[in-house]
């Protein structure tokens, strides 16, 4: 049966066209930092999500599309993109230079329960600033993505960051959750519950959870640690309004030091436009080199949808001939249009004129040029504006300056 999967959709000419402007002022924005576009593969084998998003991540645990393919492999169909770039980085040897920054635009798959704002195949917009360990890379890609939502109009929007710590400090804060929500646990929604001793972070983050917890144990940071953050929150100063918040987490395993969230209140629950943070053990934790990297990735349908995009103003022509005699010089006005640049449509020269004028209706057209045995005659046409339905003869030579191709 010709049925759309629950959670994918079929995005038509103004969703797309919303998400094309998201897309493209994210590469502006990516051409002035320097980023390059990385074109990752769709299917990756799924030992390297497992690795790199982690194995008690819920993405890891029931959302990704997984499947023996038919060599025996087992693939995913990427979640997201982190681990993709820190493969291709490891796989084509950076070393010699291992300073990059990469973005890449795709779609990712994750088997979620859908509801507004959350699908199942959804775009990503992602950058990765690789072997910087400096507080001030923190701070470039948060200004980035700062000003990509600027481009587009975002507004009302908020930005929040903590810090996560590293190997030397969240073992003591991993612990001191578990003792603390150990003795709390018939208080736990039932995910934290199995959460707790996997990935007792995210319980801070829980939207159950989180909330009724605000005695919960903070993070105490290395004095390596803090020292990071405090420069990453020197650099922002002045620069984005920010929040600390003491209880944000990622949901991925990877992070190390800073983490940070962009979220508008659209969809109700489903509030979070972009979200990142450090990851400098990643690379190094997948069997490459030692370098460390921090990145963010944007859902470009929940940006699409906070951003305030100007009416997108376009004109079109549509091409009506009367007579059979005059189907050659229509078609010939017609590909001229398009060669000028002007969008323009037409060529139902089977069909009657009220038929063709209702299809140039229907298309949206702002002008019909009809053209009979007469015009081709006097060598002339008759524009029409659809609109304010007026309409005149004009010599064909006319026609192309009665449109400002711009
Ligand atoms: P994450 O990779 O989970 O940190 O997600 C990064 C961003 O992608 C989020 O802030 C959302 O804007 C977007 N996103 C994540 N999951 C979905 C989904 N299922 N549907 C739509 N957008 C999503």
């Amino acid at each position: 049966m010709a049925k759309l999967l629950r959670g994918f959709r079929d995005l038509f000419e103004e969703e797309a066209a919303k998400l094309t402007e998201v897309e493209k002022a994210a590469r502006k924005i990516f051409k002035i930092y320097g980023a390059k576009e990385l074109r990752l593969p769709t299917l990756e084998l799924k030992e390297i999500f497992i690795k790199a998003t982690g194995q008690t991540t819920d993405i890891v645990q029931k959302e990704m599309y997984a499947f023996e393919d038919g060599g025996g492999r087992l693939v995913a169909m990427r979640p997201e993109g982190t681990p993709g770039v820190a493969r291709a980085y490891i796989e084509n040897n950076f070393q010699a230079n291992p300073l990059q920054k990469f973005f890449y635009i795709g779609n990712m798959f994750r088997a979620e329960r859908p509801q507004a704002g959350r699908y199942r195949e959804f775009e990503q917009i992602g950058l990765e600033y690789i072997g910087n360990a400096a507080p001030a890379a923190d701070a470039e890609v948060i200004l980035m993505l700062k000003e990509i939502f600027e481009k587009l109009g975002v507004k009302n929007y908020k930005v929040k960051i903590n810090s996560i710590g590293c190997k030397e400090c969240r073992p003591k804060f991993r612990q001191d959750l578990i003792e603390f929500f150990s003795s709390q646990k018939d208080n736990l929604c039932e995910k934290c519950q199995t959460r707790l001793e996997v990935n007792p972070l995210r319980v801070l983050d829980c939207k159950i959870d989180g909330p009724k917890f605000t005695n919960a144990p903070r993070q105490t940071l290395c004095p390596t640690c803090q020292k990071h953050f405090d420069e990453v929150k020197k650099y922002l100063d002045g620069k984005v309004p920010f929040e600390v918040d003491p209880c944000l987490v990622r949901g991925l395993d990877y992070y190390t030091k800073t983490v940070f969230e962009f979220q508008a209140d659209i969809n109700g629950a489903q509030n979070a436009l972009a979200a990142g943070g450090r990851y400098d053990d990643l690379i190094s934790s997948m069997g490459g080199p030692k370098v460390p990297a921090v990145g963010w990735a944007l859902g470009a349908e929940r940006v699409a949808q906070a951003a305030a995009f100007e009416e997108i103003k376009k004109e079109s022509i549509f091409v009506v001939s009367v007579e059979e005699s005059a189907n050659n010089y229509a078609f010939d006005i017609l590909q001229n249009l398009r060669k000028k640049g002007l969008t323009a449509d037409g060529g139902l020269f089977d069909k009657n004129l009220k038929a063709q004028m209702k299809q140039a209706n229907r298309a949206n057209a702002n002008f019909a040029i009809i053209v009979g045995g007469n015009e081709v005659a006097k060598n002339t046409v008759i524009l029409k504006n659809l609109i304010s339905g007026e309409q005149k003869e004009i010599a064909l030579a006319e026609l192309f300056t009665a449109f400002e191709v711009k």
